[in-house]
């Protein structure tokens, strides 16, 4: 079996940058979200409906000054409209907390209960277009997109837990947005250790499947509904089940969409993906190629196809068209595009087997 080449430490994927400092000690500190809630430099980032404003000019992520967002700060629901994400790395600050920490606060206001139009916009802030939909999402910086998941997972996950889950009483939130208290004081979740309403991320493995070589790539086209038209060729994912290992779900999933038996699984990569809440774990399998697929286990893949890392190095380099995937009309193989994991992983791949060709 040939060996894999050197993980990546560091990669460029989407949603997946190191922007904030979040200071998560900080959030207890309601001195600190006091200071950080009224420095003048603070920004608010606007969501309406769990997505964000872009301005035209640039297409950066609005970002809006206390006094442009003050009609959601005041009154006795505010504290529930926000969420403190950290403090920006980049850029000088004038914010400094206890003489050490620093760095522009960083808050994302959910403004679906009013819209834009109850925001006092400076000229500075104007012209600004929301972002509708998922490809608006792929067009943003890779720092800005990244406060976009980090904020969507939080303002999801606090919409949807209103009610506590093990009393059914309502819940409110503490910590600045960061988690969440049954109002119930006689409630389990209210005493001892208990994690019932912080909030979640679920994990996804993703896996690119290799030969024993790594000179082939079993590209997966899925039979779900919305890949009828578009026909993309991707890895297998699935969810990770209870009490189970990130190697071994890979090779559970691999064995119920493909009927492959797996030889050995790699972790690589992951990125968070906040449709919801997800964090999506990149490997690489390798299976012996020889093995005779079989589809019809779960039934979600309507077809599965070996290709050589010769042929797929072409189609990775193209860019993606408006579509927001790779579309090869030589060969029919629709691609991710390279701002996914499942493209990195089988660049990944492709780039093994060109380095196993030259050691040879
Ligand atoms: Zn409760």
């Amino acid at each position: 079996m040939s060996t894999l080449a050197t993980r990546p430490i560091t990669h460029s994927l989407h949603y997946s940058q190191e922007v904030l400092n979040r200071v998560s000690f900080l959030r207890k500190d309601p001195q600190f979200i006091d200071e950080a809630l009224s420095h003048s430099e603070t920004q608010f980032i606007p969501f309406e409906n769990y997505l964000p404003f872009v301005n035209e000019r640039d297409g950066l992520l609005l970002r809006l000054r206390k006094v442009e967002v003050s009609s959601f700060l005041d009154g006795e629901t505010s504290s529930q409209n926000f969420v403190f994400l950290g403090l920006l790395f980049s850029g000088q600050s004038n914010f400094v907390y206890r003489s050490r920490y620093r760095g522009t606060p960083t808050f994302a206001l959910d403004i679906s209960n009013g819209g834009l139009s109850q925001c006092n916009l400076l000229e500075t802030s104007k012209p600004v277009r929301k972002v509708e939909n998922f490809k608006d999402l792929n067009r943003l910086t890779l720092e800005d997109s990244s406060i976009v998941s980090q904020a969507r997972m939080y303002l999801q996950w606090l919409d949807t837990h209103k009610f506590c889950s093990i009393c059914g009483s309502k819940t409110t939130h503490v910590y600045a947005g960061t988690q969440l208290k049954c109002s119930n004081g006689d409630c389990a979740s209210n005493k001892g250790v208990s994690n019932v309403c912080f909030p979640r991320t679920d994990p996804v493995v993703i896996s690119a499947i290799t030969n024993r070589d790594n000179s082939k790539v079993l590209l997966c086209r899925s039979g779900a509904p919305r890949n009828k038209d578009r026909k993309l060729y991707s890895c297998v994912s699935g969810f990770v089940d209870p009490s189970e290992t990130l190697e071994v779900a890979v090779a559970r999933e691999i064995w119920e969409e493909t009927g492959l038996h797996t030889d050995k699984v790699e972790i690589l990569v992951s990125q968070p993906w906040p449709f919801p809440n997800n964090l999506m774990i990149g490997c690489i399998a390798i299976a012996d190629d020889t093995q005779v697929p079989d589809l019809t286990h779960d039934c979600e893949l309507d077809e599965v196809r070996w290709v050589p890392c010769s042929v797929l190095e072409k189609i990775l380099k193209q860019d993606d068209s408006d579509s927001g995937f790779i579309q090869d009309e030589l060969t029919g193989l629709n691609l991710p595009n390279n701002r996914s994991v499942a493209h990195m992983l089988m660049d990944f791949i492709v780039k093994t087997s060109k380095k196993n060709t030259v050691e040879k």
